[in-house]
């Protein structure tokens, strides 16, 4: 290739990275300028698992064209108002993270201000997504503001194979094509380092312009090729194992993912249609692998329907997402462990962030450093939003939650901890994923109260605010009553948004 200009991108990985990215490029690159090819090992297969989502997913569906009624279908799939958290701040303690926001801002001062100030109820009386989760209802949001259903807000749930075999299907409809084989050798330009060509076993040979590499954790390109680096981030999150089982469904699907912690770690439960996905996330230095998987089977509510599989991870990023002409998605450019659904959402960003800067002739230096310094950011802010929930904890029964609680943590992360314990300030930064209604939910629902509140809100009298408070609850209440049982609105053939 003289002019260097991209004509043909090769995904590595069939995985759900590799799908959502073949799924983006292909419709969104001109077919007739540049062509993509797949390459997966049925052989090798992919992790597996990865079934909760946060909310930017229906953005995805919306650019991809997907048809949620239809993605629910075939992937039977659930809708998530976010996520329970039973047992981290302290054992028998549980709270709500909801997607949406808390109550209604006024006079321009946040609401959670308001609540500060005369702690009229519990903060989650005023969230919709978390009263209707609790009572196990689910509507789409209204369009119109003044409909308290407007404050609803949900993600997906779905079979993580599916849902790679489903935009695997409309990746092929754009024009993916679609290798089966395993990679046995990665070729570089002896002079630039980029990578030129893919050896299969089986002798055949896929040169390629640019490589997304989504090859999992072991990042066959990124890493096994180029050598980039990994920031090691265990000494923060120090999860390294999961093991998964999938349990039959015995009751109506909640609209939630639930993690409740553990001794050394914490489970998840994903309700699906068809079955309910189950795991156990903790960390090896102080639990081992028997003891948490007898652990995980002891917890659940109901028959296995497969074997648990055992899976290892270090949690961290790849120092560089973009190296050379090789760009990591998915596992291979890192992980933040699954505590808050964010990895589907970073491979999105990673493939959003690079449509934005897709070369337009020979890849450009410059567009590489804001890519990588992007994606930095974004990991690094998901990665403090994890910290918090193990840091801001009054758990000391075992080693493990003694060992989280005096951790030293990033001061970004410190810092805010610090500026929400003084007055409940909570100061979003440029490109952040995580709103304040989620920072507000995990660091009072771990017990991080602050000492005061915005001193704008006692520009108010009490007793209106207070009367005012006590409507918005009232509304919350009678919204959420209102609203069709989950397992109702999944059952309805046409679920209308809006
Ligand atoms: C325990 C756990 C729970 C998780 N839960 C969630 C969750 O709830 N929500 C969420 O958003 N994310 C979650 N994740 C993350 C999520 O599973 C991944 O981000 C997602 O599945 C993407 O994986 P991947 O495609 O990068 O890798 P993989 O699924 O590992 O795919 C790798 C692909 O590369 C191919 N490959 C590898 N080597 C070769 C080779 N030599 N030749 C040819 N092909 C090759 C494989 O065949 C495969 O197709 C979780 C992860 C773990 C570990």
């Amino acid at each position: 290739m003289s002019d260097g200009a991209i004509r043909h991108v090769v995904v590595v990985g069939g995985g759900t990275a590799g799908w959502m990215a073949a799924a983006m490029l292909s419709s969104r690159l001109p077919r007739e300028r540049t062509r993509v090819t797949l390459v997966e090992s049925a052989e090798i297969g992919t992790v597996g698992v990865g079934e909760a989502t946060i909310p930017p997913i229906l953005d995805l569906n919306r650019l991809l064209g997907i048809d949620e009624d239809e993605l629910i279908r075939r992937t039977h799939g659930t809708y998530k108002l976010g996520i329970e958290f039973r047992d981290w701040g302290a054992i028998g303690q549980r709270y709500f993270h909801p997607f949406g926001s808390y109550g209604a801002d006024i006079g321009g001062v946040a609401f959670h201000h308001h609540w500060l100030r005369l702690r009229e109820g519990e903060l989650a009386d005023y969230s919709l997504p978390t009263v209707a989760a609790e009572a196990g209802r689910f509507a789409h949001p209204a369009q119109d503001p003044r409909d308290v259903r407007s404050k609803l807000a949900y993600a997906l749930h779905f079979d993580a194979s599916l849902y790679a075999a489903f935009l695997g299907e409309r990746a092929i409809a754009d024009g993916t094509e679609r290798v089966e084989g395993r990679i046995v050798a990665v070729e570089r330009d002896g002079a630039s380092g980029d990578v030129t060509r893919l050896r299969l076993a089986d002798g055949r040979a896929i040169d390629g312009d640019l490589f997304l590499d989504c090859s999992g954790f072991r990042g066959l390109l990124i890493e096994e090729a180029l050598g980039t680096g990994y920031e090691d981030w265990s000494r923060w999150l120090p999860m390294d194992r999961a093991i998964a089982v999938p349990t039959e469904r015995i009751a109506p699907p909640v609209p939630f993912t639930r993690s409740t912690a553990g001794a050394a770690g914490w489970r998840w439960r994903i309700p699906l249609q068809h079955r309910t996905g189950n795991g156990h996330v903790y960390c090896s230095r102080f639990l081992d692998d028997d003891t948490a998987e007898r652990q995980l089977l002891d917890a659940l509510d109901a028959p296995a329907l497969a074997a648990p599989r055992r899976l290892r991870f270090t949690t961290g990023r790849r120092r560089r997402a973009w190296n050379h002409n090789v760009v990591a998605l998915g596992l291979a450019s890192g992980f933040i462990e699954p505590l808050e659904s964010t990895s589907i959402h970073l491979v999105q960003q990673g493939v959003q962030t690079l449509m934005s800067l897709f070369p337009r002739g020979a890849i450009e230096p410059a567009e590489v450093a804001q890519y990588n310094r992007l994606m930095q950011r974004d990991y690094e802010q998901v990665r403090d939003f994890v910290i918090l929930h193990y840091k801001q904890t009054a758990r000391d029964d075992t080693p493990f939650w003694r060992m989280a609680a005096a951790m030293a943590v990033p001061d970004t992360l410190a810092e805010r901890m610090a500026l929400f314990a003084a007055n409940g300030r909570i100061v979003p930064e440029p490109g952040e994923l995580f709103t304040p209604t989620s920072w507000a939910a995990v660091m009072l629902g771990q017990g991080l109260s602050p000492r005061g509140y915005d001193g704008q809100a006692d520009l108010y009298p009490e007793e209106t605010m207070g009367a005012q408070l006590r409507r918005m609850a009232d509304l919350v209440r009678r919204g959420a009553a209102a609203l069709p049982t989950h397992a109702d609105y999944l059952a309805q053939p046409q679920r209308a948004s809006g």
